[in-house]
């Protein structure tokens, strides 16, 4: 008995920090195949019918998929009404399922750093002071469809949610955007490279990134557009998460005038969405601003 006790406690002991080591891995894995379980809403389908034209176009294997992650979002992460707005289940909904479409790669993460997503009525105002190079301090005012920040949060404009949704072939998705930035910000500051699954990944992955952000850089200096337009210039993260909205808004366009990071595009996401957007692109795309038109555009920043 007088070496049992102690036994049976160093035992219980290593048993509990084995739990501890391994149980919030296990613990995740097991809510997120729970909460992925349960059943859709009838009315939460009726808003994706009725809001999100794409949903509709998805074969039925993605689009339970879908379902599956949109719900999963629903069920982790708080959605917070700003400025007054009352979150309600269409804003959750329609949210969700835009983000879900990010993750519908069967090994796809699950937005870890995620904490809150805060919505607004519409466009807010951000204000920021920035130094220049001669240590003048420098305050601006903008108002913003969305932003993502490091620290896990997503701020989205729900006017420009629904706008985004509403119209799944222009190329213009503010959830697509910035939750395209969170997946780059899971591992640390965004520079345009989320987690590829592997380090082998990444050399291709700047290779083709790389290539077609100088690619863009060197045609806006020309005085040139094209579908990709100036805003993906600003930095590799913006890149990132600009051609991400063309990949699920106008995949034709951009396979058919750049292939080879179509084609990185649809290894990370693991889906292939020209088949759901058969026929409604328009023959030549659109025509993207110009960088001089998007100097005098109103200080409204869509996409940040
Ligand atoms: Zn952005």
């Amino acid at each position: 008995m007088g070496i049992l006790g102690p036994l049976a406690f160093l035992t219980s002991l290593a048993l509990a920090v084995a739990a501890w080591l391994v149980g919030p891995g296990l613990l995740a894995r097991w809510r997120w195949r729970r909460v992925q379980r349960r059943p859709f809403p009838a009315a939460w389908r009726a808003i994706l019918h009725r809001r999100m034209p794409l949903y509709a176009r998805l074969p039925p294997e993605l689009q339970r998929r879908l379902r599956q992650r949109a719900q999963w979002l629903i069920a982790e992460k708080p959605f917070i009404g700003c400025a007054g707005l009352v979150v309600d289940d269409e804003m959750r909904v329609l949210i969700a399922a835009q983000a879900a479409l990010l993750l519908l790669h069967p090994q796809a993460g699950r937005f870890a750093e995620l904490r809150q997503v805060l919505v607004y009525p519409g466009p807010f105002v951000v204000e920021r002071a920035s130094q220049d190079g001669s240590g003048l301090t420098h305050e601006s005012r903008r108002a913003l469809a969305g932003e993502s920040w490091q620290q896990g949060r997503v701020l989205l404009s729900w006017l420009d949610v629904r706008a985004g949704a509403a119209d799944p072939g222009d190329g213009r998705n503010v959830v697509i955007h910035e939750f395209a930035h969170q997946l780059d910000q899971e591992r640390g500051r965004a520079n345009g490279a989320p987690w590829l699954g592997g380090r082998e990944h990444y050399a291709r992955w700047a290779a083709v990134l790389g290539a077609e952000f100088a690619a863009l850089r060197a045609r806006l200096a020309r005085g040139e557009t094209g579908l990709i337009d100036a805003y993906a210039a600003t930095s590799p993260a913006e890149f990132f998460a600009v051609v991400s909205e063309h990949f699920f808004e106008q995949p034709q366009a951009l396979a058919q005038r750049h292939a080879a990071l179509y084609a990185e595009l649809a290894r990370y996401y693991g889906v292939d969405p020209r088949a759901w957007h058969d026929g409604d692109e328009s023959r030549d795309g659109p025509v993207a601003p110009s960088a001089a038109e998007l100097a005098d555009a109103p200080a409204v920043d869509a996409r940040n």
